[in-house]
């Protein structure tokens, strides 16, 4: 049966689909046809947050209409499998910065359990996840958590994001975190507030040794 197997895939070749557009071609790599890599413009930008508490801040995309669009469906609209294109994304990023070297584990920004109840996933994590499987880093879950909602940090002011985001996040248990190097996933950098105060967190909670971030895409004006 096997030989028959192999046969039918020659005649009939499996084509890839596009996880972003659903376009199917046969050369599709990584999940993103052509058509959508045109679309998305690699900036893989670094950044400087004005924080004590990180390491490196790294992002791949510049941010325009295409993957605004795709990070409302994977978040508002229960696209839950974009986390593999995404991930993608991430990793070329991370193999062109050289992000892995020396990092001992991967971690995500929380989201409130009542939120990743309601959404049924939290997008930052699958796509650390998803990061950890491929590079064979652990993947430190439930370790960094968040304790409280916030406002909208885009609506508010340099001193109340701040302000906003004091007491959001906790640390579980900090031998998870304690004198390591950690590569935080976030899906946007919007003001880079929740980035820095993760960062704060793991530092004085955890112990932690560096951490280095990595979204798929800001908006900041920079
Ligand atoms: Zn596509």
């Amino acid at each position: 049966m096997r030989i028959f197997d192999g046969f039918n895939e020659l005649l009939f070749p499996e084509k890839g689909v596009c996880l972003f557009c659903g376009n199917e071609e046969e050369d599709i790599k990584n999940y993103i046809c052509n058509y959508c890599k045109d679309n998305m413009e690699y900036l893989n930008r670094e950044v400087d947050l004005d924080s004590p508490y990180l390491g490196k801040v790294v992002y791949s995309l510049f941010y325009n209409e295409f993957i605004k669009e795709k990070i409302y469906l994977y978040k508002y609209e229960n696209y839950g499998y974009l986390y593999k294109p995404l991930g993608e994304i991430l990793l070329k990023t991370i193999y062109e910065k050289n992000l892995i070297e020396n990092i001992d584990i991967i971690t995500y920004v929380p989201i409130h359990r009542r939120r990743k109840a309601i959404r049924g996933y939290n997008q930052s994590e699958l796509i650390a996840k998803y990061l950890s499987k491929i590079l064979d880093i652990p993947l430190s879950r439930e370790k960094l958590i968040r304790i409280k909602h916030t406002k909208p940090q885009n609506k508010l002011n340099r001193y109340d994001r701040m302000k906003n985001m004091e007491g959001v996040f906790k640390v579980v248990d900090s031998t998870e975190f304690e004198n390591k190097e950690i590569l935080i996933i976030d899906d946007i950098i919007t003001t880079g507030a929740t980035i820095k105060e993760c960062a704060k967190v793991l530092l004085e909670e955890g112990q932690a040794k560096n951490v280095h971030a990595l979204a798929v895409t800001s908006g900041m004006k920079l």
